[in-house]
């Protein structure tokens, strides 16, 4: 291993010649930054960091993507590891490279789905198929981009700087502990080769196993290796003769063929090994030639000859370029009897076929500007990918396509990180404590807190997609029953409030019931409700009696917000504002207003349903009060004089009544506070007629603010979530309903 620093010059002599002076310039400026910046780190290896900076740029520029994204290779540690920031690498070398950097950044491996997903795989694999099994593999390495990609919210350039890097992480694994490099090749091969495979990069995927393989069956890696080599002598004359001789066959016939051995990937001789069951030699006995024409209409000519020529083998034949595969690779393939009585298996594809068989989406960054044409290539890849991520819409470039993607399941689900760069997906809504509980059940118990991207934030905190989630947990202790209650918003996802259940009912009898009356008394008292009758409550929930409810209401079978419901539907609002504040001029139970006739009992003829707007009058009937039929009923049209004498113009009442109710908030004063609380009502579309605030400052410990509002709310149940939504509020001690107005 080299000691020493790679220079800047190294670098730039070995950036291939498509790249320009000004693609130099950002290559030789962000070796500058990075080579200063991690100055005094070194490799496991013991040679400076920059190398690795600098081997994984020289990657990129292998797959020719763009000066920023090479700049972005040079960069790609430096956030994490340095004091260099984004805003700095921003202002010195644009959005596009931050960005990238920060994308590479955040996603600190390229995860894995979910556990949960992981474990239903693992589940029943013992059942299946080799075929079945490769299939959900497939399926897993897909699902694994689709979320990759959506998480991260960033373009596929992310996710080719980390396969680099990975890359070039494996090539100097063997400076790490032996434990650790088993780990990191499983990963490797389960995660990032098929995710290389996915975007095309076929010259990645196959390096990524051949390493991934040494470390992971070394005896059997070395065999295969050395048989390799103890043929190669041989092997390579045997193929010479036969390049030279198709290439001869195809010469007379007029076609120009750039004729190639297939080289052998240790690996693949693995898998057809231990798969198919098949010795080394009977593998190595099949040989393999590539053949690389002009045009699509040359490779159906070719393969012509070949047949003409020799025997094809039977079933043999695949035609990639009318139906390429899914990854967009595009090829013939075919096997003939070579005159050695030997299988010969002949591939024949374009130039630029090959480029995307090698290199896939990366192939589009080196014939960006070069022609129209291969842009279209790089769309119809594109569009490839769309389809087997399954995205409709044909008509989109890149961009809209990852927009396409977001919006596309965004609408539903957000997917976040676990420390360990795992990703959760979860429904749209959730919180911290649903991400706990769908981590583990008893995370999930034991959750009291969440860092969100570094971050300390609240419980109710609305998680976002990318947001990486560190749950902070007790040791024991459980779930609070106030993560059940809905105006608090804890938590979204039913499997968590199951699981909070559970928990809650195997707690005592008497605890649930204590828990229960104290929850209940409680929300009374902050209501200002002091004349509930608790016996009929319990009979109309049909519970025996008050301790039955109280226990439903302790286990969480039963909400406070179902009973102040079932109380506000009872209470005309008259009642509920009678105790507190003066009435307003405004407040009415009345859906219609009757002019002249205020507080007259009304109800809505059965022959005309009148809906609000209509135009309406009033018929005064005995004993009932005034009934409101529509002003066309035919039973109005067609009443007596007499009748007649007893209509009342009527009017609708205003749509959404609101009633002025005084509340009293106690909190240790801090700055916002009183922000926080209008915002809140605002959200609720709540407005405020009244404020008070006196903060008292003689407390000893802290400034005690004593805000005094009058709010207008429609019923129990807003004012109820109000209330309980303000002391879940930092530094809220309590906010309750005041009795004096
Ligand atoms: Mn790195």
């Amino acid at each position: 291993m080299k000691q020493e620093a790679i220079g800047i010059e190294q670098l730039l002599a070995s950036l291939p010649k498509y790249y320009t002076d000004e693609d130099r310039e950002i290559v030789k400026r962000a070796y500058e930054l990075a080579s200063i910046a991690h100055a005094n780190q070194k490799r496991a290896s013991g040679e400076p960091y920059i190398n690795h900076c600098v081997a994984v740029a020289g990657i990129l520029s292998d797959l020719y993507m763009s000066a920023d994204a090479i700049a972005a290779g040079l960069l790609h540690d430096v956030v994490e590891d340095t004091d260099v920031t984004l805003q700095e690498i921003r202002e010195k070398f644009g959005a596009s490279t931050s960005s990238l950097v920060d994308g590479v950044t955040k996603l600190e491996a390229l995860p894995r789905v979910s556990h949960n997903d992981q474990e239903d795989l693992e589940d029943d694999e013992a059942k299946l198929t080799e075929e079945q099994l490769s299939r959900r593999k497939k399926l897993l390495g897909q699902e694994t981009l689709r979320k990759t990609m959506l998480a991260m919210n960033k373009d596929v350039r992310v996710i080719v700087i980390k396969l680099a890097d990975r890359l070039h992480n494996m090539r100097t694994l063997s400076y790490t502990k032996p434990e650790k490099q088993r780990r990191i090749a499983r990963e490797t091969l389960e995660i990032y080769a098929p995710i290389a495979n996915r975007i095309g990069i076929g010259e990645m995927k196959w390096e990524l196993e051949d390493l991934s393989l040494y470390y992971l069956e070394q005896e059997k890696y070395k065999e295969i290796a050395a048989g390799l080599n103890e043929r190669r002598a041989v092997r390579t004359q045997q193929m010479e003769k036969i390049k030279k001789r198709l290439a001869q066959s195809l010469a007379d016939a007029g076609i120009q063929a750039e004729v190639s051995g297939r080289p052998k990937h240790i690996y693949s001789i693995y898998k057809k090994m231990i798969g198919k069951d098949r010795s080394f030699d009977q593998i190595m006995d099949v040989r393999g030639v590539r053949l690389l024409v002009e045009d699509k209409s040359v490779c159906y000519a070719t393969l012509g000859i070949i047949h003409s020529q020799w025997r094809p083998i039977p079933g043999e034949f695949d035609d990639y370029i009318a139906a390429p595969k899914e990854n967009m690779y595009q090829s013939l393939h075919t096997a003939v009897m070579y005159e050695d009585n030997k299988p010969l298996e002949v591939q024949i594809r374009t130039h630029e076929m090959h480029q995307h068989a090698e290199r896939g989406i990366a192939a589009h960054w080196r014939y960006k500007e070069a022609s129209k044409q291969r842009d279209e290539q790089y769309e119809s890849f594109l569009s490839a990918l769309r389809n087997q991520l399954d995205i409709k819409n044909e008509d989109m470039n890149a961009d809209e396509f990852i927009e396409t993607m977001k919006n596309d399941v965004f609408d539903e689900h957000v997917y976040v990180f676990t420390p360990k760069g795992d990703i959760i997906d979860l429904p749209k809504g959730s919180t911290p404590i649903d991400f706990a509980y769908h981590v583990h059940t008893d995370v999930g118990h034991r959750c009291r807190g969440a860092k969100i991207n570094g971050k300390l934030e609240p419980l109710n905190y609305v998680l976002k997609t990318g947001d990486r989630v560190v749950i902070l947990t007790t040791k024991q202790g459980g779930p609070s029953r106030d993560w059940l209650n809905p105006s608090i918003g804890l938590v979204k996802t039913q499997r968590a409030r199951a699981k909070i259940r559970v928990w809650l009912k195997k707690q005592a009898r008497e605890h649930n019931l204590a828990q229960g009356r104290q929850m209940l008394e409680r929300e009374f008292h902050r209501l200002g409700l002091d004349e509930i009758n608790l016996e009929n409550l319990a009979r109309q929930l049909e519970y025996r009696n008050p301790d039955d409810m109280f226990v439903a209401l302790g286990c969480g079978d039963l909400s406070v917000s179902r009973i102040i419901n079932l109380i506000s539907d009872q209470k005309t609002p008259e009642d509920i504002i009678e105790t507190s504040a003066p009435k307003s001029e405004t407040a009415s139970s009345d859906a219609v207003a009757v002019r002249g006739l205020r507080g007259l009992l009304t109800q809505m003829a059965k022959c005309c349903n009148p809906t609000p707007g209509d135009p309406i009058v009033g018929y005064i009937t005995r004993g009932r009060g005034a009934t409101i039929h529509r002003a066309d009923c035919p039973n109005i049209l067609r009443s007596s004089t007499n009748e007649k004498e007893r209509l009342v113009r009527v009017a609708w009442g205003d749509a959404a009544k609101t009633y002025p109710v005084p509340i009293r908030i106690t909190a240790f004063d801090r700055q916002g506070l009183m922000n926080d609380i209008s915002n809140l009502l605002n959200n609720e579309g709540v407005n405020i007629t009244d404020v008070n605030v006196r903060v008292n400052h003689d407390s000893l410990k802290a400034d005690i603010a004593n805000i005094r509002l009058i709010v207008e709310v429609r019923d129990l149940v807003q004012l109820s979530r109000v209330l309980n939504r303000m002391e879940n509020l930092s530094n809220v001690l309590e906010a309750q309903r005041s009795k004096a107005g």
